[in-house]
């Protein structure tokens, strides 16, 4: 029955896909054609968490006392409560509520003051599809003033939270005093590795993808692009062509590639790691655009002879900024890349087998492209080590997030 109206829910986002996409790409900037992907990709979640929940059987385990039957059990936490980011306002929600409502848990949803008409249209169609009142709540309006009661309140058992460090660093302290079950999806600051190697053309294409996708408001996106020396010119060379086609624009019109940041401090903080690594002595090179687009547009840009002593070598920057700095060797790479804080993704560009299972074994982080710079979707487990967050969405594992196991003993059998 769930599953049913779960994947009733999936359908009417799918068939709503247009008017919704348009939505996204006006509250959020996004161009039209990402947009019409995040959709396909919410949708993605409602129906893979739909089948997952009818999976959630628990396990009997062989006895080590006589006459008695041991049972573990998958029984839903509570009520969760979900506060959610502007950079996908409809996927990042169809992925926790997905998960919580299959596996039984009534959700309410915080979505980012920035985005809340796409969270309430989602919600509408939840209702559309057969939604009990209640199970599905969002509340708008001032994060804390919302967030606060969320915490405090002990029916809440389970919070999820996708945003930045310092906000989930909060969330983790509020949510100790009800001790709730807390899973954070927080910054990323992706290293891409790209050996000597390899097809200059193809890593370059992979690193532009991995960069420019969301205009760069991802928290996969890729942030220090570390380069070997050897071929070093050549993809810096390659890469600025790349960036010359990219045109800035607002997302509804056909040819935009890069849509404005959604939030003012985001294009500003861009501008900050381009005013600093120039004055730390990177090139700039800008894919120059119309300079009356306004202050949320930031022009693609790309820094050459970036150093680990400047700001976008050390912090996320989240908007189409790309750095990229030389390396020599695969045990200083991996040395440089793991000397972050954040663990979310990274990706390693190598023709070499056994570079690629060195590499990805050692790098430290939840999730890793190797030749490969879009990995996401409903089945894979996404989450960060360090201070990249907690627990896992998507994937076989997600819905655990919203589950409690329960162990029984049968005895005196
Ligand atoms: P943020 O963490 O402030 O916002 C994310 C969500 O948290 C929003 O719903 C917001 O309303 C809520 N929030 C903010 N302060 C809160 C508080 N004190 N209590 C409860 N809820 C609160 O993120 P931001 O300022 O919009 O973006 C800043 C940076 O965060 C970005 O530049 C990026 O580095 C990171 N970020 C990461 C992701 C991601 O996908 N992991 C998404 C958005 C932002």
């Amino acid at each position: 029955m769930r599953g049913e109206i779960l994947r009733a829910w999936a359908s009417l986002i799918r068939d709503n896909s247009e008017e919704l996409a348009v939505l996204v790409t006006v509250e959020q900037g996004k161009p039209l054609a990402e947009a019409r992907y995040e959709i396909g990709y919410g949708a993605g979640f409602i129906d893979w968490f739909a089948a997952e929940g009818e999976r959630t059987y628990g396990e009997t385990i062989p006895s080590h006392k006589p006459a008695s039957l041991l049972h573990v059990r998958k029984q839903p936490i509570g009520v969760a409560a979900a506060i959610t980011p502007w950079n996908f306002p409809v996927a990042m929600i169809t992925r926790k509520a997905g998960a919580a409502l299959a596996a039984g848990c009534p959700i309410i949803v915080k979505p980012a003051p920035e985005t809340p008409l796409s969270a309430l249209a989602v919600a509408r169609l939840g209702e559309e599809a057969g939604l009990p009142p209640g199970v599905f709540q969002v509340l708008v309006g001032d994060p804390i003033a919302l967030s606060e009661p969320l915490l405090r309140d002990t029916r809440v058992r389970a919070l999820s939270f996708t945003g930045s460090t310092q906000v989930g660093r909060l969330l983790l302290g509020g949510a100790a005093e009800t001790v709730k079950k807390v899973s954070l999806e927080l910054g990323g600051h992706a290293p891409f590795l790209v050996f000597d190697d390899v097809d200059v053309e193809k890593a370059v294409k992979g690193a532009m993808a991995a960069k420019f996708a969301t205009s760069g408001q991802d928290c996969l996106a890729a942030n220090r692009i570390y380069v070997q020396r050897g071929i070093y010119g050549a993809f810096a060379e390659a890469f600025a062509s790349e960036l010359a086609r990219l045109k800035v624009g607002h997302g509804l019109e056909p040819a935009t590639d890069i849509g404005p940041m959604t939030k003012l401090s985001v294009a500003n903080k861009c501008r900050v790691h381009i005013d600093d690594a120039a004055a730390k002595g990177a090139q700039v090179i800008t894919a120059k655009q119309d300079d009356n687009l306004g202050p949320n547009f930031v022009s693609p840009t790309l820094l050459t002879d970036v150093t680990d002593g400047m700001l976008i070598a050390r912090e996320e920057t989240f908007g189409p900024v790309a750095a990229i700095l030389p390396f020599d060797s695969e045990e200083e790479v991996l040395a440089r890349a793991n000397a972050s804080e954040m663990g979310l993704a990274a990706y390693v560009y190598t023709d070499s087998l056994r570079r690629a299972l060195r590499v990805s074994e050692k790098i430290e982080c939840g999730m890793v492209g190797v030749n490969s710079a879009s990995f996401t979707g409903p089945p894979i487990p996404f989450g960060g080590w360090k201070q990249s967050g907690l627990g896992r969405e998507g994937a076989r594992q997600g819905i655990d997030e919203y589950m409690e196991l329960k162990y029984v003993c049968f005895g005196d059998l």
